[in-house]
Protein backbone atom coordinates (compact mmCIF):
# COMPACT_ATOMS: atom_id res chain seq x y z
CA UNK A 1 0.00 0.00 0.00
CA UNK A 2 1.50 2.92 0.74
CA UNK A 3 5.04 3.77 1.02
CA UNK A 4 5.93 7.06 2.54
CA UNK A 5 8.78 9.52 1.68
CA UNK A 6 9.99 12.81 1.86
CA UNK A 7 10.11 15.28 -1.20
CA UNK A 8 13.25 16.00 -2.67
CA UNK A 9 15.45 13.98 -0.15
CA UNK A 10 15.98 10.16 -1.95
CA UNK A 11 16.11 8.99 1.66
CA UNK A 12 13.47 6.23 2.20
CA UNK A 13 11.77 7.61 5.47
CA UNK A 14 10.71 4.95 7.71
CA UNK A 15 7.92 4.90 10.79
CA UNK A 16 9.41 4.17 14.05
CA UNK A 17 7.35 1.86 16.68
CA UNK A 18 7.20 3.10 20.56
CA UNK A 19 6.39 -0.24 22.57
CA UNK A 20 7.97 -1.77 25.26
CA UNK A 21 5.74 -5.09 24.54
CA UNK A 22 7.34 -7.14 22.60
CA UNK A 23 3.81 -9.15 20.82
CA UNK A 24 2.38 -5.84 20.51
CA UNK A 25 5.65 -4.09 19.03
CA UNK A 26 6.18 -7.15 16.50
CA UNK A 27 2.20 -7.10 15.86
CA UNK A 28 2.32 -3.59 15.05
CA UNK A 29 6.38 -4.35 12.73
CA UNK A 30 4.79 -7.44 10.75
CA UNK A 31 1.29 -5.24 9.62
CA UNK A 32 2.84 -2.30 8.78
CA UNK A 33 5.47 -3.77 6.83
CA UNK A 34 3.38 -6.28 4.82
CA UNK A 35 1.25 -3.12 3.82
CA UNK A 36 5.46 -1.85 2.31
CA UNK A 37 5.77 0.35 5.30
CA UNK A 38 9.96 0.33 6.36
CA UNK A 39 9.80 -0.12 10.42
CA UNK A 40 12.31 1.13 13.16
CA UNK A 41 11.69 -0.52 16.40
CA UNK A 42 12.31 1.00 20.36
CA UNK A 43 11.19 -0.82 23.69
CA UNK A 44 11.96 2.78 25.54
CA UNK A 45 11.26 6.20 25.40
CA UNK A 46 15.33 6.69 24.86
CA UNK A 47 16.12 4.80 22.80
CA UNK A 48 13.31 6.04 20.45
CA UNK A 49 14.56 9.44 20.75
CA UNK A 50 18.44 8.11 20.04
CA UNK A 51 16.57 6.16 16.73
CA UNK A 52 14.72 9.45 15.91
CA UNK A 53 17.95 11.23 15.93
CA UNK A 54 19.71 9.10 13.57
CA UNK A 55 17.09 8.62 10.60
CA UNK A 56 14.70 9.78 8.76
CA UNK A 57 11.38 9.18 10.82
CA UNK A 58 8.52 10.40 8.99
CA UNK A 59 5.83 8.83 11.69
CA UNK A 60 6.20 7.90 15.51
CA UNK A 61 3.90 5.26 16.98
CA UNK A 62 4.11 5.65 20.54
CA UNK A 63 2.63 3.75 22.99
CA UNK A 64 1.91 5.87 26.71
CA UNK A 65 3.12 3.15 29.36
CA UNK A 66 6.64 2.46 28.90
CA UNK A 67 9.36 2.56 31.70
CA UNK A 68 11.34 5.56 32.02
CA UNK A 69 10.15 8.14 29.95
CA UNK A 70 6.01 8.31 28.83
CA UNK A 71 4.67 8.19 25.46
CA UNK A 72 3.35 12.00 26.47
CA UNK A 73 6.61 12.92 27.27
CA UNK A 74 8.27 11.56 23.82
CA UNK A 75 5.56 13.10 22.06
CA UNK A 76 6.06 16.88 23.81
CA UNK A 77 9.96 16.42 22.77
CA UNK A 78 9.55 15.36 19.48
CA UNK A 79 7.38 18.37 18.93
CA UNK A 80 9.75 20.95 20.51
CA UNK A 81 12.50 19.34 17.91
CA UNK A 82 11.14 18.50 15.10
CA UNK A 83 7.90 20.42 14.93
CA UNK A 84 5.48 19.35 12.09
CA UNK A 85 8.09 17.66 10.53
CA UNK A 86 7.12 14.41 12.36
CA UNK A 87 4.07 12.70 12.45
CA UNK A 88 2.62 11.53 15.79
CA UNK A 89 0.06 8.62 16.69
CA UNK A 90 -0.33 7.23 20.04
CA UNK A 91 -1.60 4.22 21.35
CA UNK A 92 -3.90 4.86 24.15
CA UNK A 93 -5.65 1.99 26.03
CA UNK A 94 -9.32 1.25 26.00
CA UNK A 95 -11.45 3.48 28.41
CA UNK A 96 -8.64 6.07 28.94
CA UNK A 97 -10.46 9.17 27.26
CA UNK A 98 -8.25 11.28 28.91
CA UNK A 99 -5.15 9.86 27.04
CA UNK A 100 -6.48 11.06 24.43
CA UNK A 101 -7.13 13.94 25.32
CA UNK A 102 -3.34 14.88 27.01
CA UNK A 103 -2.03 13.03 23.33
CA UNK A 104 -4.09 15.69 21.49
CA UNK A 105 -2.86 18.89 23.43
CA UNK A 106 0.70 17.64 23.37
CA UNK A 107 0.55 17.41 20.09
CA UNK A 108 -0.31 14.06 18.74
CA UNK A 109 -1.81 13.79 15.13
CA UNK A 110 -4.18 10.61 15.62
CA UNK A 111 -4.38 8.23 18.14
CA UNK A 112 -5.67 4.76 17.76
CA UNK A 113 -7.55 2.55 20.90
CA UNK A 114 -5.96 -0.54 21.84
CA UNK A 115 -6.82 -3.19 21.59
CA UNK A 116 -6.88 -2.74 17.28
CA UNK A 117 -6.82 -4.34 13.97
CA UNK A 118 -4.02 -3.96 11.54
CA UNK A 119 -5.85 -2.42 8.94
CA UNK A 120 -7.13 0.07 11.19
CA UNK A 121 -3.73 1.24 12.48
CA UNK A 122 -2.66 0.74 9.02
CA UNK A 123 -5.31 2.81 7.58
CA UNK A 124 -4.51 5.42 9.90
CA UNK A 125 -1.02 5.32 9.43
CA UNK A 126 -1.86 5.63 5.30
CA UNK A 127 -4.46 8.88 6.22
CA UNK A 128 -1.81 10.58 7.98
CA UNK A 129 0.91 9.92 5.69
CA UNK A 130 -1.38 11.70 3.16
CA UNK A 131 -2.30 14.42 5.56
CA UNK A 132 1.73 14.95 5.82
CA UNK A 133 2.62 14.39 2.14
CA UNK A 134 -0.15 17.27 1.28
CA UNK A 135 0.81 19.92 3.01
CA UNK A 136 4.69 19.13 1.98
CA UNK A 137 3.40 19.32 -1.43
CA UNK A 138 1.59 22.67 -0.39
CA UNK A 139 5.13 23.78 1.02
CA UNK A 140 6.81 22.93 -2.01
CA UNK A 141 4.47 24.64 -4.29
CA UNK A 142 4.68 27.53 -2.80
CA UNK A 143 8.55 28.14 -2.66
CA UNK A 144 8.70 26.73 -6.39
CA UNK A 145 6.26 25.85 -8.84
CA UNK A 146 8.94 23.22 -10.90
CA UNK A 147 9.15 19.66 -9.74
CA UNK A 148 12.33 18.43 -11.23
CA UNK A 149 14.15 14.76 -11.20
CA UNK A 150 17.08 14.66 -13.71
CA UNK A 151 15.74 14.59 -17.03
CA UNK A 152 12.72 15.31 -16.15
CA UNK A 153 10.71 18.72 -14.59
CA UNK A 154 7.29 19.25 -14.21
CA UNK A 155 5.11 22.69 -13.95
CA UNK A 156 3.37 21.92 -10.88
CA UNK A 157 1.17 24.88 -11.45
CA UNK A 158 0.24 24.28 -15.08
CA UNK A 159 0.58 20.34 -14.94
CA UNK A 160 3.05 20.37 -17.76
CA UNK A 161 5.70 17.30 -18.06
CA UNK A 162 9.01 18.12 -19.59
CA UNK A 163 11.94 15.81 -20.69
CA UNK A 164 14.94 17.84 -20.73
CA UNK A 165 13.55 21.16 -22.49
CA UNK A 166 11.00 19.37 -24.68
CA UNK A 167 6.96 18.94 -23.60
CA UNK A 168 5.65 15.65 -23.07
CA UNK A 169 1.72 16.04 -23.22
CA UNK A 170 -0.14 13.26 -20.47
CA UNK A 171 -3.33 12.00 -19.70
CA UNK A 172 -3.92 13.24 -16.21
CA UNK A 173 -3.34 9.84 -14.93
CA UNK A 174 -0.08 9.57 -16.30
CA UNK A 175 0.83 13.25 -15.16
CA UNK A 176 -0.40 11.86 -11.52
CA UNK A 177 1.88 8.72 -11.67
CA UNK A 178 4.85 10.39 -13.31
CA UNK A 179 4.78 13.18 -10.32
CA UNK A 180 4.20 10.40 -7.71
CA UNK A 181 7.34 9.10 -9.17
CA UNK A 182 9.39 12.22 -8.96
CA UNK A 183 8.52 12.67 -5.66
CA UNK A 184 10.35 9.79 -4.65
CA UNK A 185 13.26 9.88 -7.41
CA UNK A 186 15.14 6.45 -7.05
CA UNK A 187 12.99 5.00 -5.14
CA UNK A 188 10.13 1.96 -5.19
CA UNK A 189 6.83 2.92 -5.22
CA UNK A 190 4.35 0.04 -5.08
CA UNK A 191 2.17 -0.38 -7.66
CA UNK A 192 -0.64 -0.82 -4.51
CA UNK A 193 0.83 2.93 -3.41
CA UNK A 194 0.37 4.58 -7.28
CA UNK A 195 -3.28 2.62 -7.78
CA UNK A 196 -4.36 4.62 -4.28
CA UNK A 197 -2.95 7.85 -5.16
CA UNK A 198 -3.95 8.33 -8.20
CA UNK A 199 -7.11 6.51 -8.68
CA UNK A 200 -8.26 6.89 -4.71
CA UNK A 201 -8.47 4.58 -2.03
CA UNK A 202 -12.21 3.80 -3.35
CA UNK A 203 -11.36 2.51 -6.68
CA UNK A 204 -12.74 -0.86 -7.71
CA UNK A 205 -10.24 -2.65 -10.55
CA UNK A 206 -7.53 -4.36 -11.04
CA UNK A 207 -3.76 -3.30 -10.47
CA UNK A 208 -2.94 -3.91 -14.36
CA UNK A 209 -4.23 -0.28 -14.71
CA UNK A 210 -1.48 0.63 -13.53
CA UNK A 211 1.50 -1.01 -15.62
CA UNK A 212 -1.19 0.04 -18.65
CA UNK A 213 -0.74 3.47 -17.82
CA UNK A 214 2.98 2.95 -17.07
CA UNK A 215 3.66 1.14 -20.51
CA UNK A 216 2.14 4.34 -22.45
CA UNK A 217 4.53 6.81 -20.12
CA UNK A 218 7.46 4.46 -20.99
CA UNK A 219 6.46 5.41 -25.10
CA UNK A 220 6.89 9.14 -24.28
CA UNK A 221 9.91 9.22 -22.33
CA UNK A 222 11.68 6.01 -23.13
CA UNK A 223 13.83 5.90 -26.15
CA UNK A 224 13.65 1.84 -26.19
CA UNK A 225 10.25 1.49 -23.77
CA UNK A 226 11.22 -2.08 -24.27
CA UNK A 227 14.38 -1.88 -22.15
CA UNK A 228 13.69 1.31 -19.66
CA UNK A 229 16.25 3.49 -18.89
CA UNK A 230 14.25 6.00 -16.53
CA UNK A 231 11.05 4.00 -15.72
CA UNK A 232 12.38 0.85 -14.32
CA UNK A 233 10.25 -2.14 -12.79
CA UNK A 234 11.13 -3.66 -9.34
CA UNK A 235 9.84 -6.77 -9.80
CA UNK A 236 7.04 -8.29 -7.31
CA UNK A 237 6.89 -4.66 -5.77
CA UNK A 238 6.08 -1.74 -8.23
CA UNK A 239 8.21 0.84 -9.90
CA UNK A 240 10.67 3.91 -9.38
CA UNK A 241 11.83 6.78 -11.61
CA UNK A 242 15.78 6.66 -12.46
CA UNK A 243 17.40 9.72 -12.47
CA UNK A 244 19.91 8.75 -14.50
CA UNK A 245 23.81 6.82 -14.97
CA UNK A 246 25.10 9.21 -12.56
CA UNK A 247 22.67 8.67 -9.49
CA UNK A 248 22.40 4.81 -10.13
CA UNK A 249 22.27 3.25 -6.63
CA UNK A 250 20.89 -0.45 -8.04
CA1 LIG B 1 3.23 -0.36 27.29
Amino acid sequence: MDIIYVTGDDAMSKLLILEDEDSIRSFIRVNLKRSGFDVVEACTGEEALEKINESNISIAILDIMLPGIDGFEICKILREQYANNIGIIMLTARGQDEDKVNGLVLGADDYVVKPFSPQELVARVQALTRRLNASSNVNTEKKNNILSTGSFSIDLKEKRFFKEDEEIDLTPKEFNIIKLLMESPDNVVSRDEILNRVWGQNYIGDLKVVDVNIRRIRKKIEEDPASPKYLKTVWGVGYRLARGDKFEKY
